[in-house]
Order: structure tokens, then sequence, then C-alpha cells
């Protein structure tokens, strides 16, 4: 087996049996992250101990295999550590996707280093890289207590035209009786046509 079958290999497993996918319980931090591209979501719970260790931390959400794969390695190996080494391992995993070779952080021993760089087959994938990112700055978001719902993709979302209702508005319509078109309706029809509205 090459890297390359093995990290699939390992992406795969998590995607399909996600670790720590529940609810912790007495969480103290939380955050949401949509990716809506993919229709990945995520929804992080964190329990810090008073000395701001990662007691707990768990996920709910569903997504693609990469987002879910990504979420269930990133909870699997932040548990134990310290708030301060979350965000080092956290900007180290965002460096390796975005232009690093590989992982620098001391935070991390090898076999957890294996398990992250599974993940690095995305970056050539813009796409990817937001479903193998989504789960991480949620974590962030969670940490800083920014109360903000991380999107992917800012622009696109617009709350008070969710696309949903938008189709839901045009599956609708058919079922509505039409009424015969009145002349003023054919003729306003027809100006529009001419461009001349
Ligand atoms: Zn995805």
């Amino acid at each position: 087996m090459n890297i390359k079958e093995l990290y699939q290999e390992i992406i795969l497993e998590h995607g399909k049996n996600p670790r720590n996918l529940r609810k912790t319980e007495n969480f103290n931090k939380e955050a949401i992250g949509k990716n809506p591209l993919c229709g990945d979501n995520v929804h992080i719970f964190l329990k810090l101990d008073e000395n701001k260790k990662v007691e707990d931390i768990s996920f709910e959400g569903s997504g693609c295999a990469i987002s879910m794969a990504s979420a269930s390695i990133m909870t699997d190996l932040i548990k134990g550590k310290e708030e301060i080494e979350v965000k080092e391992i956290v900007n180290d995993f965002l460096g390796m996707i975005k232009e690093n070779p590989d992982l620098k952080s001391k935070n991390l021993k090898e076999d957890e280093k294996t398990k992250l760089m599974c993940l690095s087959g995305v970056k050539q994938y813009p796409m990817r890289v937001k479903c193998a990112t989504l789960s991480w700055h949620t974590l962030i978001s969670a940490i800083d207590n920014t109360q903000e719902e991380i999107n992917t993709e800012p622009d696109h979302h617009a709350p008070d035209h969710p696309p949903q209702r938008c189709a839901e508005a045009d599956h609708r319509r058919p079922l509505r009786p039409l009424a015969p078109p009145r002349d003023q309706d054919v003729l306003a029809a027809e100006r529009g046509r001419r461009g001349l509205r």
C-alpha cells in the first residue's frame, strides 16, 4: 500500500465512522460552521477545564466524507491538549493545507501528524480545501467565543432570501390554478417582449 492509498483509507474510515460525533455534556464553548458550496455543516462542542485544557470535544453535523473525516480526526487529536497548543496545531494544519509541504508543530506526535497529512491531498482542489478546513475554522470560533457562524461563502449568504425559500416558491407556483390571460396581460407581455417597458 503506498502513502496515497493509506491516506485515502484513513479518510474513508473516519468518514464512515466519525469519532466524537455526539454532543458534549456541559460544554462551555460552541460554534457552528457551514460550507454551502458542498452542503457541509458542523456544530462544535468544547469543554475546557479550569486550566484551559480540552476536557472534551465533540461535533454534530453532516457533509461529505472529507468534511466529516476532518472533523473526526481533529476532535480525536485535540482532546487533552491545552488551548494554546490547540491554536498552534490549527495554524499548523491550515498552513499545511494551504501551502506548507508538511506539519511543523511540536505539539503533535508522529502518528498524529500522519493522520493530519491524510488531508493534504485536498491541496490542489480549492473546493475541497473548504470541506477540510471548515471544522478547524469553527473550532477557533468556538475557542475565541466569537458567537459568529463560520460560513465559507459569506458573500453568497443572503439571510433575507434563503435559496430553499425560492425553490419552494417556484415549486408551489404550478399548483395554483392558472387564470386565463387577460387582454391587458397579453398586451403587457407583448410590450415587454419588444423591450418597450
Ligand atoms: Zn464537503
